[in-house]
Parts: C-alpha cells; sequence; structure tokens
C-alpha cells in the first residue's frame, strides 16, 4: 500500500461520499495503491451509516474507525495514523476544503524528492474574518516566541508524511494533543507548499471560538513552560513594586508628616494582588491537571467498531 488517506468525520454526513468521489477522481490512473481510513469521531448525525454504505460498495479500499463517542479531531488523527498501512500518510479533512488533488501533487514531491519526509499545506489567503485572523495570527507569534519549536504560521494538518514520520507521532501518547506542535518536534526535512483553502462543500465548521481558544491553549502548555516562568517574574515585580510603594509611605509619614491614605489604596492594592495570585494559580493548574491527566494514562480514543476491507477479502 503506497499511501493512506486519514480522514476525521465529525458530523459530516453529507461529505463523506463527495469526499471519496474526490478521492477517487484524484486518484484515477495514479498508477500506486492507496486506501482511505475514515475515522468517524463520535459523529451524532448518519455519518457511520453512511460510511457503512461506501464500505459495502468498495468503490475504492476503505477502512473505518469508529469511535465511541467524541474524543476530537487530534484523537480521529491519531487512530488513523494507528490503523493506516500506507508507505506515506495524509492528513485530510472531510469537508473537500483541502483538494485530494493536491494530495498527489504531494506524494509526487515525496517521490522525488527523497531529502523530504513530510509535505506541509499553508493557507496562502484566508478567507476568514478579521477579528478572527488577527487572533491567529496573534497566536502564532506568542507560541514561536515561547517555545523551543517553531510554528510555520498558517500551516494546517493537512500533511503528507513518510511512514518513519508516523511512527515518531505515534510514540509520542500524549493526552492532549497539539498536532502542528507534534509535526514541529519530531522534525524531519519538511516541504511547505501553499494551497487556497476551497469553500466547505456542506455542513458547517466543528470549530466554535471557544474550542479554537482551547486548542490554542494547549498548544501552548503543550509546548513551552514559558507561562510558568511568567508567573515568577510576576510575583518578583510585584514584590519590588510594594517594596518601592513602602519606601515611599515611610518617606512621607517621616518628612512630610503626610496622612497615610487608607481605604481606596488598600482595595485596590487588595484586588490586584488577589488577581495577580489568582492568574498565577491558574496558570499552575493548567500544568498541574495536564500532568493529573496525563498520569492517569487513559488512551487517547476509544474505536466501538473497526471496519476493514483487508478483512473481506
Ligand atoms: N472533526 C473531528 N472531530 C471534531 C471536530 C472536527 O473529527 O471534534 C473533523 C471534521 O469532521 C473535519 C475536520 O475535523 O473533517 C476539520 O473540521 P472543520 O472542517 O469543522 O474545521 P475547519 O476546516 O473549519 O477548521
Ligand atoms: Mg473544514
Amino acid at each position: 500500500m503506497k499511501l493512506s488517506l486519514v480522514v476525521p468525520c465529525y458530523n459530516e454526513e453529507e461529505s463523506v461520499g463527495l469526499f471519496q468521489d474526490a478521492v477517487i477522481g484524484a486518484f484515477d490512473n495514479c498508477g500506486y495503491d492507496y486506501e482511505i481510513v475514515f475515522v468517524n469521531d463520535g459523529s451524532k448525525d448518519n455519518t457511520l451509516f453512511r460510511l457503512k454504505k461506501l464500505f459495502k460498495e468498495q468503490k475504492c479500499p476503505i477502512k473505518i474507525v469508529s469511535f465511541s463517542r467524541n474524543f476530537g479531531k487530534e484523537s480521529a488523527i491519531y487512530a488513523g495514523m494507528k490503523h493506516a498501512s500506507g508507505e506515506y500518510i495524509s492528513l485530510i479533512d472531510a469537508d473537500l476544503q483541502q483538494r485530494p488533488e493536491i494530495v498527489r501533487d504531494m506524494v509526487k514531491m515525496l517521490d522525488e524528492h527523497q531529502e523530504y519526509d513530510v509535505v506541509a499545506a499553508y493557507q496562502d489567503r484566508r478567507n476568514e474574518g478579521k477579528i478572527l485572523r488577527f487572533f491567529k495570527k496573534s497566536f502564532y507569534n506568542i507560541i514561536n516566541r515561547l517555545s523551543n519549536v517553531k510554528l510555520q504560521p498558517d500551516a494546517s494538518d493537512f500533511r503528507t508524511f513518510r511512514r518513519c514520520v508516523a511512527d515518531n507521532l505515534m510514540d509520542m501518547a500524549e493526552y492532549h494533543r497539539f498536532s502542528k506542535g507534534l509535526f514541529a518536534w519530531v522534525g524531519y526535512e519538511t516541504c511547505f507548499i501553499p494551497y487556497t483553502a476551497c469553500e466547505r462543500v456542506c455542513g458547517t465548521t466543528k470549530w466554535s471560538f471557544r474550542k479554537l481558544l482551547n486548542y490554542a491553549i494547549d498548544g501552548i502548555i503543550g509546548f513551552s513552560t514559558a507561562p510558568l516562568r511568567l508567573s515568577t517574574y510576576l510575583g518578583a515585580f510585584t514584590a519590588l513594586a510594594a517594596l518601592f510603594y513602602l519606601i515611599v509611605v515611610i518617606c512621607q509619614k517621616l518628612f512630610s508628616g503626610i496622612d497615610i491614605p487608607g481605604y481606596a489604596t488598600a482595595i485596590v492594592l487588595i484586588l490586584a494582588l488577589g488577581a495577580m495570585q489568582l492568574i498565577c494559580i491558574g496558570i499552575i493548574g493548567e500544568y498541574v491537571g495536564r500532568a493529573f491527566e496525563q498520569s492517569k494514562n487513559r488512551p487517547i480514543y476509544i474505536a466501538k467498531e473497526v471496519l476493514s476491507y483487508e478483512e473481506t477479502e
């Protein structure tokens, strides 16, 4: 098997059939074997039913990994890689925002350039609102400043890579997964190619702003301990400011006889210090929480059902 297309699907009942047709169209006469590994990430609509229908039709080799509940796209990617048998593995969304034709180019690139192990696509033009774009840009600035790994701005999970890269990714059994960071962490020679994301064929995006924000926090906490150091700096800065203020107050009292202003200052200081302490505890809590979750060693996903063309052959 030359190529495995790993496709996370969450409530994609209308997309999966169109996706398969697009793949068959794109890889027609490509001259090598390919398979599609659909991962049903606990969809609440008829995605699984549609996938099983495609499986029965066997228009092309299909595997289905169906989760017991929604575990998230990152877990779906992990499960898909576990079940992929291709020499090359490609991560692609089910909604056809990322065209399968580009995967064909990626495969060609890997074939022709032995020095590359990963071909990753980044969005050259984003059809998103200004605010979301601003937040995404700020996120890349922050994480690239704080962390040792460097992320390519706008690079997505839309990638094709060699099996050795997938093996390394799967060795990292972290519970809070952030693929872009994991790819940067494992290294390997990566070739970035531009692409323009198309409109979704149907359905709506599964990423709310809250989900994106949590994902961004996962990325920063997972790849940097700088926020912990920030709380140390914040503490040191507050201590110095307090010392300075103490000296000012004593001098005022001793040399000018000014009464120490009371109520308002005290309240503001108490609130400011309380807030700073809460922020620091929150930051520490993020790390402790993750360590706690990882220490439980729970699986990254639970597959309720696995169907493979290999078993029906
Ligand atoms: N997805 C998933 N689990 C989730 C959310 C999304 O498997 O909890 C899948 C989704 O079905 C799609 C891909 O991840 O194939 C990308 O999601 P989406 O298109 O909603 O994200 P966007 O393209 O808007 O960033
Ligand atoms: Mg999409």
